[in-house]
């Protein structure tokens, strides 16, 4: 029987980052994936920030495949038959080093592969996991192409359904509450008409996000990233209000109607759709956490539950990287003791907490109730496109005051109603 130092299943970003820091330090890493090259199962809306995890990862940034740096920053409050947007460009993110940037998973995943194998890690794709081995009560390897490969520890990177640590008792059952799903078209463009549309220069890149009408209503919203010569453009809907949605339409279909609004068809107009991917995301947030270590195992990235949405910005890859290369840290200390015990391991929680990754989904618990208030998604982006439609109204007679116009719509109940919303935003 194989026996290895660490296995990690899944070689997304945060199985990769494991294993990169893994062999950097000499430790026997093999790393099993279910897909035919790393990334071709990854899905991700498609921006990157990467300050958190610049310094992780020092050698890996000056030559990762990214695709723009993001330079503009777009929110459209979108009605059903009118929309709002808000625009943010400041010369510090035309400034290197850039915060942010698009991303194509296909590409980043399957360079950052190459990289991890140069370091003298094994990768075996086509390969799927299909159970956890145990030893004395604790996890000994997996059940992989049904033979069993043992390791002093497993590292659980298998994405947000973690079958790996569900196997190990690690990942108490599923509520729809705490995930959505996500659907995703890369749409090809050349670079000058994305240059053109987006009003960009050179590598710039601009994100933009959509709330409301995008998705009927219903919590989530939609994203557009500008890729080197295609853009990503998406919708991502809460689970429990994609199920309970009266009448019930499908993803596909929302999508389509996604792409025939007004704001978003002259965008991708003359583009070809050249991937279409769907997943899920965790959004539990700080207490949708799932344990994150136990006897023989570390549970990492969207397995553990990393993913944060704040309605404005969208983050799990950053988590993901971190999470692995903490997770790799505690192997390293845990190889020292010789041993791989939840007591030991814990490390890797003490080190979480310690870093940005912890601290975020601390200071941000209130996140996954207040991005979820209905009127966000309903009322919110209705009632601020009726006010902009009568504020530039022109009528064939006289134009009513300004004053009484703002009046008409900020009248007490709904300046209650918007106390009562905004008031949540302290807990942010
Ligand atoms: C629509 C959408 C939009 C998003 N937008 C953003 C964004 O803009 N910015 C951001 O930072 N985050 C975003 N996220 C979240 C981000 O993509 C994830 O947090 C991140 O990809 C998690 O990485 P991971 O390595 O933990 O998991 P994954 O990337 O899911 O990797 C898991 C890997 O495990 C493999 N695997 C699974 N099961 C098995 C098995 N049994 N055996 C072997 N291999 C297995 C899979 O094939 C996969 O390669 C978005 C997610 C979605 C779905």
């Amino acid at each position: 029987m194989e026996k290895f130092d660490v296995i990690v299943v899944g070689a997304g970003l945060a199985g990769l980052a494991a294993a990169h820091a893994l062999a950097d330090r000499g430790v026997e890493c093999l790393v099993l994936e279910r897909g035919d090259y790393p990334g071709s199962k990854n899905v991700t809306g498609g921006r990157i920030y990467v300050n958190p995890v610049r310094d992780l990862f020092p050698d890996l940034w000056p030559d990762a495949p990214l695709e723009r740096f993001i330079v503009h920053e777009g929110v459209t409050l979108m009605a059903k038959e009118r929309s709002v947007s808000f625009g943010y460009s400041g010369d510090e993110l035309r400034t290197a080093p850039h915060q942010s940037y698009s991303v194509l998973r296909a590409r980043f995943d399957r360079w950052l592969a190459e990289r991890v194998e140069e370091k003298g890690a094994m990768l075996l794709t086509k390969t799927l996991v299909t159970d956890v081995l145990r030893e004395g009560g604790r996890v000994a390897g997996v059940v992989a192409g049904g033979d069993e490969l043992r390791a002093d520890v497993v590292v659980a990177a298998d994405g947000v359904l973690s079958l790996t640590a569900e196997r190990a008792g690690l990942h108490p059952p599923l509520t729809p509450r705490e995930y959505a799903v996500g659907v995703k078209e890369v749409i090809a463009l050349p670079a000058e008409k994305i240059a053109d549309r987006f009003q960009l220069t050179g590598n710039e890149g601009a994100a933009r996000l959509f709330v409301g009408a995008a998705t009927a209503g219903l919590f989530g919203g939609g994203f557009l990233y500008t890729n080197r010569e295609s853009v990503s453009l998406g919708l991502v809907i809460g689970i429990a209000e994609f199920l309970e949605q009266d009448p019930p339409r499908d993803l596909p279909v929302l999508m389509e109607d996604f792409k025939r609004r007004p704001e978003i068809a002259p965008l991708i107009r003359d583009g070809v759709t050249v991937e279409y991917a769907a997943h899920m995301i965790p959004e539990g947030g700080f207490r949708g956490l799932q344990p994150l270590y136990g006897d023989g195992m570390l549970v990492v990235g969207d397995a553990a539950g990393f993913a944060l949405n704040l309605g404005f910005t969208v983050r799990g890859m950053e988590y993901a990287l971190a999470s692995g290369y903490y997770a790799a840290q505690a192997i390293l200390k845990a190889r020292e003791a010789g041993d791989y015990g939840a007591e030991t391991l814990a490390e890797y929680g003490r080190l979480l907490q310690e870093s940005f990754v912890l601290k975020d989904f601390q200071s941000f618990q209130a996140a996954p109730a207040f991005v979820k208030n209905p009127r966000f998604f309903g009322h919110y982006p209705e009632f601020m496109g009726r006010l902009l439609r009568d504020i530039h109204a022109v009528p064939g007679g006289p134009k009513d005051r300004l004053y009484p116009t703002l009046r008409g719509h900020l009248h007490l109940r709904e300046l209650w109603s918007m106390f009562k919303d905004f008031r949540e935003v302290t807990k942010l």
